[in-house]
């Protein structure tokens, strides 16, 4: 049997690199040699032990590869050696849920979720792409992995953010968090048509990353509550839509007291416990308000459609990839990330050793840091 390089979930706060079984396609499935992946947040609420998955389990959700295998009934549509990036989300394009639009949930509550929940996941030298018909989508040429590492979750979860707000042109939006997820979000706003960004969080640097992502406000939270300014530049009102990036009490609170009557709460954050909407925030529950939640958007067509953003030269998300690790070195890779040392933004892992190509040649408008 052939084997890879995986990391396992032990349980809480353990993880460990391992040789595993690599995977074999079968009808309707593929395995892709992974190139490229990285951490998100909810990887660290599952090493914590905060978000449950099996003990034994790959975790990550963010695979950018190469076509290495094909199971049966897909070669007329994909190449070995083709190389590809797979969303966070899996659809499977034919249950009930997929087949009234709700793709992320397909199968039932948060189903579309696979990699790294429910099936290995994509921190392994291999990865089994599942529905592969609708889920491998062809990287452009031209593309590096880099350019387009961050559109199987983070720039799909911060963009959909935007998009379930239904943001109009002229809008006032609030984005709550600016970390990845949060600087997307306000990319979303600015794709969107948004006229007022005002961006929150806690991190000064994190706050002018999201100038360049398209904020023309600014706030702190540690110079006070946000929302007397936020009303002060709304005419009193509240702005039209607030988008929640974290996924707390606090936050999910400030968004809703942020928003004016009739305006909507996009949640992208991922909760644990109990929430709870205060009573003046919430008009007794008669403020026409809305509040919609969005699992990350994936399948093929999704990622085809982010990725021409890229191409196209409108979106640049390298500024966000701000180390190198290589994966053998996750823990240090985790314990950077997860404490948000040195302006860590995003983190690349190649499974098959740092950088797939000469960092030089990469472009990169932040800080990049490689490690080793
Ligand atoms: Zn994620
Ligand atoms: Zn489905």
């Amino acid at each position: 049997m052939k084997t890879m390089k995986a990391v396992v979930f032990k349980g809480k706060n353990k993880i460990a690199v391992e040789e595993v079984p690599r995977p074999v396609p079968r009808a309707g499935e593929a395995v892709i040699r992974i190139t490229t992946t990285t951490i998100c947040g909810t990887d660290v609420h599952i090493v914590r032990g905060e978000y449950p998955v099996k003990p034994g389990l790959i975790i990550g959700h963010e695979p950018v590869g190469v076509i290495d295998e094909l199971g049966p009934g897909l070669d007329e549509l994909y190449t070995v050696g083709q190389r590809v990036i797979v969303g966070a989300i899996t659809p499977c394009g034919q249950c009930f849920y997929c087949l009234n639009g709700t793709h992320s949930q397909c199968g039932g509550g948060i189903g579309g979720w696979r990699f790294g929940n429910t099936i290995n996941g994509a921190w392994a030298e291999y990865l089994l792409v599942p529905d592969a018909r609708a889920n491998l989508a062809p990287i452009p040429a031209g593309l590096s992995d880099e350019d387009v590492m961050l559109c199987p979750d983070i720039f799909s979860t911060g963009l959909s953010g935007a998009e379930s707000g239904n943001i109009r042109v002229g809008d006032a939006v609030a984005v709550f968090a600016q970390g990845p997820i949060g600087l997307c979000a306000t990319l979303g706003a600015k794709l969107k048509g948004a006229a007022l960004i005002i961006a929150v969080d806690v991190n000064d640097q994190r706050l002018k990353a999201a100038r360049s992502f398209g904020a023309n406000v600014t706030l702190n939270l540690k110079d006070g509550d946000p929302i007397h300014e936020i009303k002060r530049l709304t005419d009193g009102r509240g702005v039209d839509v607030a988008i929640e990036a974290l996924g707390r009490q606090d936050t999910f609170e400030n968004a809703l007291r942020a928003i004016r009557p009739g305006g909507t709460l996009s949640s992208l954050g991922v909760y644990s416990g109990k929430l709870v909407a205060p009573y003046e925030a919430f008009y007794a529950g008669l403020g026409d308000q809305k509040i919609v939640t969005t699992l990350c958007p994936g399948g093929k067509e999704r990622m085809r459609r982010l990725m021409a953003m890229i191409e196209s030269r409108r979106v640049d998300l390298t500024p966000l990839i701000t180390h190198q690790y290589s994966l053998d070195d996750i823990e240090e890779a985790l314990d950077l990330f997860s404490h948000q040392r040195d302006g860590v933004l995003k983190v690349a892992l190649y499974p098959h050793g740092v950088a797939s190509r000469d960092p030089a040649e990469i472009v990169f408008t932040g800080a990049l840091h490689k490690a080793r």
